[in-house]
C-alpha cells in the first residue's frame, strides 16, 4: 500500500512549521498560557532573539506531573469542554496545540508547582521526547523554557530572522500584552531589563514609557459604553503624530488585532484635523459582546469579524470624531456617516 497515515510526531512537526514562523509566536503562545492560567505576574526573558533561549514563567495555577504531561500531547487543552464552548469563549487558547508544538521543535522544560502540593516537578523533552523529569522546589506556578527552536529541523531553522529581527518582534507582542493587562510584567533581553510594570501601574505611564515621545497632555481619554459594549483607552490629539500607523494599537475583548477596518476608521474619526501623511496614536479596547466576534478565526492572523461590522465600525468613528471635537477644541462640523 503506498498510501499510509503519518505517524504523529511528523503531523505535529509540520503542524509546528505552520503555526509558528517566528520566536515571536512562541513568546504570544506562552504568555497567553499564563493569563489563561490566573497568573498576575509574568517574567519573559529571551536570548539572540529567542533563538537560543526563551523563559515565560508566571505564578498562575500550575500544573501537576501529571497534568504536565497531558499538557504537550497534540489537542489537549483545558479551557473548552464542548463545540458549542467556542462561542462564549474567554480564554486565549482552546486549541490544545500550543506545548505540543513547541515541544517537538525545540529542546523544551517545563516545571510547575500547584498551591496545595507538597513538591513541584520539572519534565525535560528534546524534540517531543520526555528525557528526564525530577522533583523542584518552587512557588505556585509555571516556568516553561524553550532551547535551540527549530534545532531538530534545520531547513525551518534557516527561515528564523536575524536575531535583532525577530527580537524586535518578540518585543513588540511583549509590548501588546503590557497594554493589555493590569500584571506585574517584567522582559530581559540578551540579561538586559528592559521593561518592568507593576499591576497597579496607570495605563498613562505605561503608554508613555512605550513611546517616549509622546506626553500626558498629548493623550485624549476615550471612555464610553455604547449598546454592543464599550470602546476604552487613549487616542492623541491631532497635532500629536508620526510617519506611520505602528502606533495605532487595537484590541478587541482584549485580544490585540491587526485590521485594515479598525486603521482606516480610526484615521477618518480624524479627518482634517490631520496634516497630510501624519498619523495619531491610539491605544484602543473595543469591548463587545462575545456572540458579537468571530474567535474561530486562524489565532495567528490577528484578524477579527464583528457580526455587525458596520454599525460598530460607524459607531466608533462616531465616539472618536465626538471626543476629538469636544476635548481638543475642534469647531467644525460633524461629517455624520
Ligand atoms: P491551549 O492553551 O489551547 O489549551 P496549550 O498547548 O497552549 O493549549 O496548553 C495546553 C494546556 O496546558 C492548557 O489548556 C493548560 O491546561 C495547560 N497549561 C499550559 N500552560 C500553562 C501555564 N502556564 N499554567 C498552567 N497551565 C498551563
Ligand atoms: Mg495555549
Amino acid at each position: 500500500m503506498r498510501i499510509k497515515k503519518l505517524p504523529d510526531d511528523i503531523i505535529v512537526k509540520i503542524a509546528a512549521g505552520e503555526v509558528i514562523s517566528g520566536t515571536y509566536n512562541v513568546v504570544k503562545e506562552l504568555i497567553e498560557n499564563s493569563i489563561d492560567a490566573g497568573a498576575d505576574k509574568i517574567r519573559v526573558e529571551i536570548i539572540d532573539g529567542g533563538k537560543s533561549k526563551i523563559v515565560v514563567e508566571d505564578n498562575g495555577d500550575g500544573m501537576s506531573l501529571e497534568e504536565m504531561r497531558i499538557a504537550v500531547k497534540p489537542h489537549t487543552t483545558s479551557k473548552i469542554d464542548k463545540f458549542d464552548d467556542l462561542y462564549s469563549i474567554n480564554s486565549f487558547g482552546f486549541r490544545g496545540e500550543a506545548l505540543a508544538s513547541i515541544s517537538e521543535i525545540s529542546r523544551m522544560s517545563i516545571s510547575s508547582k500547584k498551591e496545595n502540593d507538597l513538591t513541584g516537578y520539572e519534565i525535560f523533552y528534546i524534540g517531543g521526547k520526555e528525557v528526564e523529569v525530577k522533583e523542584v522546589t518552587k512557588n505556585k506556578g509555571t516556568k516553561i523554557e524553550v532551547n535551540d527552536l527549530f534545532f531538530n529541523i534545520p531547513a525551518r531553522r534557516k527561515f528564523l530572522k536575524s536575531s535583532s529581527s525577530e527580537s524586535r518582534k518578540v518585543t513588540d507582542i511583549v509590548e501588546k500584552f503590557i497594554l493589555s493587562e493590569n500584571i506585574d510584567f517584567e522582559y530581559i533581553r540578551n540579561g538586559k531589563e528592559i521593561y518592568k510594570f507593576y499591576k497597579n501601574d496607570k495605563h498613562t505611564d505605561k503608554i508613555i514609557t512605550l513611546f517616549p515621545e509622546l506626553k500626558l497632555e498629548d493623550l485624549i481619554e476615550i471612555n464610553q459604553n455604547i449598546g454592543w459594549g464599550s470602546i476604552k483607552g487613549f487616542i492623541s490629539n491631532p497635532k500629536t503624530t508620526r510617519g506611520n500607523r505602528s502606533a495605532q494599537i487595537f484590541f478587541v475583548n482584549k485580544r490585540y488585532v491587526k485590521e485594515g477596518d479598525l486603521f482606516s476608521v480610526f484615521e477618518r474619526s480624524y479627518g482634517e484635523m490631520l496634516d497630510k501623511g501624519r498619523h495619531p496614536y491610539g491605544v484602543l479596547f473595543i469591548n463587545v459582546l462575545p456572540d458579537n466576534v468571530d474567535v474561530n478565526v486562524h489565532p495567528q492572523k490577528l484578524e477579527v469579524k464583528f457580526s455587525d461590522q458596520n454599525i460598530i465600525m460607524k459607531d466608533m468613528k462616531n465616539i472618536l470624531r465626538e471626543n476629538l471635537v469636544e476635548k481638543t477644541k475642534f469647531n467644525l462640523n460633524f461629517e455624520k456617516i
